[in-house]
């Protein structure tokens, strides 16, 4: 067993001491098959979440209706589900409303892919109802039971399926891709943030170029915001090289970029994929300084206003494009920036102010601007005398 395993055995135990079922299941059994990384243990039990908590003396109900409570113990956190069916499916969505029951295997059967139905007890031994263990040798992405039936069960397994298919770098057996295909439509009735979730992590794949490629061939990406009827710009995309983003932005600038947005339509593009304004703005701020990249060397101004971490990724991103990129420039141009924020200034808003006698106003944010423009381009220099004489022509 992974040292995490290791690590969560006393909740195994706990829960097995009181005469229930406790389980590994999910992600984490997949990837210690898989000799990957785990990032979150899942455990199953066939204790129902009050009997849980009254197992474990800290516990925390965090989604008490779905059978979920996370224990507290020896500094580790463990989400702690219930067995559960899902049998009621309305819309095509995931269901309100769960049954909890007592047998591992209806848990397993309601889980979407051979590969995430897993579980392994406390020795190790691993319970595959569903070939599963095959599947993994073949490097295959299976729908657990009837594919049409899943996947119409709850959409989302659409995304799903082809998220794993980039993140695993697997194909997807046959029958479970004409269901994708089939039950693609039904994308639209799945809220946008639980598909935004998959497509991030497909677009953060290692295995991103496959991964899209099947997104566009099964036509999931038809019923995706702002991608109807755009498979030659997701062509773009497969036409990548083959590297894995590291950062979320990144990755949501070469969708932007490969669309070809503009500055201003890609507030709007983004908004319609639920994205939080702060990635949103980072992926605009990307594209405004790739755009201006593509045509121009850095500037200081351009450099100080999209800063250096982004002109890095810029830069980075030229090199996928097959484009002309620098690294070392950027780096030394940065270095030798005159200021590198406003509050390297040597005066401030206050300041000019108290100076120039001059109540408070739009003027100062105006100044303050165009100081910071002269002192980048080398016209003013940064020392408060100098600045002060500036303003003083220069609102003349
Ligand atoms: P990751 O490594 O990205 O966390 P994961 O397999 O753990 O992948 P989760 O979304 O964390 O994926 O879900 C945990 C498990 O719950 C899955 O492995 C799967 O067994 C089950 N599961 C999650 N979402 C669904 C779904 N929509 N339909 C059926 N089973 C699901
Ligand atoms: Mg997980």
């Amino acid at each position: 067993l992974p040292v995490e395993f290791l690590n969560a055995l006393p909740v195994l135990q706990a829960l097995e001491a009181e005469g229930f079922e406790a389980y590994f299941v999910g992600g984490s059994v997949r990837d210690v098959l898989l000799n990957k990384p785990i990032h979150d243990v899942d455990i199953a039990t066939s204790a129902y979440p009050e009997e849980v908590k009254k197992i474990f003396p800290k516990t925390i109900d965090v989604g008490i209706e779905h059978g979920t409570v996370l224990a507290l113990v020896n500094d580790g956190q463990y989400e702690i589900t219930t067995f559960r069916t899902e049998s009621t499916y309305q819309d095509f969505r995931r269901p309100d409303q769960v049954t909890f029951v007592r047998s591992l295997d209806e848990d397993l059967k309601r889980r979407d892919f051979t590969i995430n139905a897993f579980a392994m007890n406390q020795t190790g031994e691993v319970v595959d109802l569903f070939d599963g263990m095959t599947d993994l040798e073949n490097r295959v992405i299976r729908a657990v039971g009837v594919p049409i039936e899943r996947f119409n069960e709850d959409a989302l397994r659409v995304m799903r399926g082809l998220r794993f298919a980039g993140q695993l770098g697997f194909s997807i057996e046959e029958q479970t891709f004409k269901a994708i295909k089939e039950a693609a439509p039904l994308l639209e009735k799945i809220s946008i943030e639980r598909i935004q979730i998959e497509f991030s992590k497909l677009l953060l794949s290692k295995g991103r170029k496959s991964g899209i490629e099947s997104f566009v061939k099964s036509e999931a990406y038809q019923y995706c915001p702002g991608l109807k009827e755009r498979s030659a710009d997701l062509e773009k995309l497969i036409q990548l090289p083959e590297v894995a983003f590291q950062q979320e932005k990144q990755a949501w600038l070469f969708l932007v970029y490969s669309l070809g947005l503009s500055k201003s339509e890609v507030k709007p593009w983004l908004k319609q994929w639920k994205l939080s304004n702060n990635l949103i703005k980072s992926v605009q701020n990307l594209l405004v300084g790739l755009l201006y990249r593509e045509a121009a060397s850095w500037s200081n101004e351009m450099l100080y206003q999209i800063g250096l971490d982004d002109a890095l990724l810029i830069e980075e991103s030229l090199m996928y494009l097959n484009q002309e990129y620098d690294v070392n420039s950027v780096v030394e141009l940065y270095k030798n920036l005159p200021i590198k924020s406003i509050q390297d200034l040597d005066v401030d808003g206050q300041y000019l102010i108290q100076a120039l006698k001059k109540p408070a106003g739009p003027w100062v944010g105006k100044n303050l601007s165009a100081i910071q423009r002269e002192v980048l381009i080398g016209q003013l220099k940064n020392d408060k005398d100098s600045i002060v004489e500036f303003i003083i022509n220069h609102n003349q």
